[in-house]
């Protein structure tokens, strides 16, 4: 393996940039933070200098091993594509494709979107937080049961747009929360496994798999392959965009460009949370991303206690959020769903039953755990580098 160093190590695979990628490998890039489109190609695209690098590792071996991997996924998503391209299908054969490498894509998730950022948060000892982002990859317990739950209580559905304006976030997959829950402490509204989320797996520019649970626009049906409103594409790609940490890729300019224009930006910030028993924790909390604006404007009045203001506000008066527009037609229907994720809190009952298994719920993030243990994976890459 030694001599073969190379300096960029893809997070988002480069087969996967190909299916968003014209004939030439070029596609749009945008840093989403600066608001800024441009050409580039997949092999650009989507990498870092040395991300996956391990003082006590060969240079390369991580990227190795998340190519060995690779190509045991690349292959099966090329065929589902296929698949799809000629139309000639059943729903249940593409579902069950999928299912076989769905415990591998949950590996590209963790591998995306943790690496870039929450490795960011405690950069003075990478190997430090690159051990805990193996541990957290090689743990298989934790990732089987995630994408058996992913299979078992989720809705699949095949969506596909007429044109190529499907984007790709960094982070690989895309996350969203379907309606507003109360505020979790160290974990997502849009979580995987969480009733109520809305689950984005990118195949290429015109095919995303799905898996969802609670409302999604009625051009979404279950076990179907689903040609997509306008309209629809657009919640989606807003949900994609919003998923980017740095990064998103686009086969259209113009569509990143649009869909630019919904990015908000929010890092993850660490908290504290207190308890009516006087209690204190340290959490961090994680940028949330809805499907639909007005439960997002919810999840803000709670979490930012500004359903205070519209406390004593008459349906008929203007509304303090100054749209200028009376309250009952502007932010009633965002405070009274604000007013009930503040009762489930005050009277200390769970009201929703989470599909999550209890012993994950409290979703580590990569910057909190204190491993000891060698994570198994760089077990196995150190001994294949001997
Ligand atoms: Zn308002």
């Amino acid at each position: 393996m030694k001599g073969t160093y190379v300096t960029k190590q893809h997070y988002v695979s480069k087969f996967l940039l190909k299916n968003f990628a014209n004939e030439k490998d070029q596609v749009f890039e945008s840093l989403v933070d600066m608001k800024k489109v441009y050409p580039t190609n997949i092999n650009q695209s989507m990498c870092e200098k040395f991300v996956y690098e391990h003082s006590e590792l060969d240079k390369n071996s991580l990227e190795k091993a998340f190519s060995d991997i690779e190509s045991f996924v690349a292959p099966k998503i090329e065929y589902i594509l296929q698949l799809l391209e000629d139309g000639n299908f059943e729903i249940k054969d593409i579902k069950n494709l999928v299912n076989e490498i769905l415990y591998e894509i949950i590996i590209f998730y963790y591998r995306s979107g943790a690496v870039l950022h929450e490795m960011s948060f405690q950069k003075e000892n990478k190997d430090q937080q690159l051990s805990d982002l193996l541990k957290q990859i090689s743990n298989s317990k934790y990732l089987k049961s995630l994408s058996r739950t992913i299979y078992d209580n989720y809705n699949f559905a095949i969506i596909k747009n007429e044109r190529d304006d499907f984007l790709i976030s960094d982070q690989f997959i895309s996350t969203a929360s379907l309606d507003v829950k109360s505020r979790f402490a160290n974990i997502s509204n849009r979580h995987i496994g969480l009733k109520g989320v809305i689950i984005l797996i990118p195949i290429s520019s015109k095919f995303y798999i799905v898996f969802y649970d609670g409302d999604v626009p009625f051009d979404i049906q279950k076990d179907r392959m689903n040609v997509i409103s306008s309209n629809t594409l657009n919640l989606i790609n807003k949900c994609i965009i919003n998923n980017c940490y740095n990064k998103c890729v686009s086969y259209n300019r113009e569509v990143l460009e649009e869909s630019l224009q919904e990015f908000k930006k929010h890092s993850p910030v660490g908290a504290i949370l207190s308890y009516k028993s006087g209690l204190h924790e340290s959490y961090i909390l994680k940028k949330e991303v809805f499907f639909y604006e007005n439960d997002e404007k919810a999840y803000n009045l709670f979490a930012n206690l500004e359903f205070q203001k519209y406390e004593n506000v008459k349906r008929n008066q203007v509304c303090p959020c100054d749209s200028g527009r009376k309250f009952k037609k502007c932010c009633l229907s965002a405070f009274e769903n604000a007013e009930i994720m503040k009762n489930h809190i005050m009277k200390n009952v769970s009201h929703k039953i989470y599909m999550v298994n209890p012993e994950y719920v409290s979703e580590r993030s990569i910057a909190e755990l204190k491993s000891f243990e060698e994570p198994e994976l760089l077990k196995q890459v150190k001994e294949a580098s001997r």
